[in-house]
């Protein structure tokens, strides 16, 4: 009899037992709420819920507060401001489900310049000063030392207001060379031999089409006449950058040859028909650096039309 009721003591502690535990099993599902947003800083409070049924919070993927109202109460660091901006991308409204096959965007085009100013240690200070607001990826010195400044990836601000055919942002699609020259000088050998080793490495590297090394002065007429006149585009030409013509051969245009058109199609802005002009003579006529085009100056843009455009 005695043995009976210990048994029924034993039954009645495992009852007991298998019913905490019970509880201890539901007070572990953890109900987190289903972020999709991403936003990395979200703070997710973990919930231990006893009960019956789970309940399963689905939280919108549009949040009801704003990224904005979210990060107003404090100022964001630059580096959260990158993360917030990746994370909003345009459409700030819209679902964010991050996509894995991707990777930075690739510089398409190479502008070259030169500094206008006296040194290499001048640039590079002029490039490192707060209030300057401009950069270039790299700085060739006259002995034809090359400094980088920038990651190619990384957006340089050299190019400032400027057009090249439909693109108004040259800076978000190109690298920038500065070549330390006073403007009124020529290039010595040592900082050309340097500047093709490094477009040839920018042009393997990038897949840069050999149309798309041009100057300054091409993407912004108006304002620039940067590399000067004694920049030897024909030398570059030859070797696959830029375009150059067969002064040997020169075919005559047709009666009806349109060199606006031209200069438009090989990418000038036009809307300065006069300074569009005058960058394309001081690239390619070279002597007589004006807004007149020549019937030779017409031969020599129809043949550069018609040999890559
Ligand atoms: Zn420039």
């Amino acid at each position: 009899m005695k043995l009976n009721l210990l048994c029924l003591l034993v039954f009645v502690l495992c009852l007991v037992g298998c019913g905490t535990k019970n509880k201890v099993l539901q007070s572990a599902s953890i109900v987190k709420p289903v972020d999709i947003s991403g936003t990395p800083d979200t703070i997710v409070p973990e919930v231990n819920l006893i009960v019956d049924s789970p309940i399963v919070v689905l939280k919108s993927a549009v949040d009801t507060l704003s990224s904005d109202q979210r990060f107003s109460e404090r100022v964001l660091t630059p580096e959260e401001k990158i993360q917030e901006q990746k994370r909003t991308g345009i459409h700030k409204g819209a679902d964010w489900a991050s996509a894995i096959h991707y990777d930075l965007r690739k510089p398409n085009f190479v502008i070259i310049h030169h500094t206008a100013q006296n040194s290499v240690a001048q640039t590079i200070r002029t490039f490192q000063v707060e209030h300057s607001k401009v950069s270039a990826h790299y700085v060739i010195g006259r002995d034809g030392r090359v400094i980088q400044m920038l990651n190619d990836y990384d957006r340089a601000w050299h190019a400032g207001r400027s057009k090249w055919g439909q693109i108004t942002d040259m800076n978000s699609m190109s690298i920038g060379i500065e070549l330390d020259n006073n403007g009124k000088e020529p290039f010595p050998d040592p900082q050309i031999n340097s500047l093709l080793l490094l477009l040839d490495t920018l042009k393997t590297k990038y897949t840069i089409p050999h149309t798309n090394f041009i100057g300054h002065a091409d993407i912004a007429p108006t304002r620039k006449d940067d590399p000067n006149v004694f920049f030897p585009w024909k030398l570059l030409a030859e070797r696959g950058f830029g375009v150059w013509y067969d002064e040997s051969f020169l075919i005559q245009p047709p009666f009806n040859f349109s060199p606006i058109d031209a200069l438009k199609i090989i990418g000038y802005d036009v809307s300065n028909e006069a300074a569009a002009i005058k960058a394309f003579k001081r690239k390619f006529i070279i002597k007589e650096v004006n807004e007149i085009l020549t019937a030779y100056d017409r031969t020599v843009l129809y043949n550069i039309y018609k040999r890559y455009y």
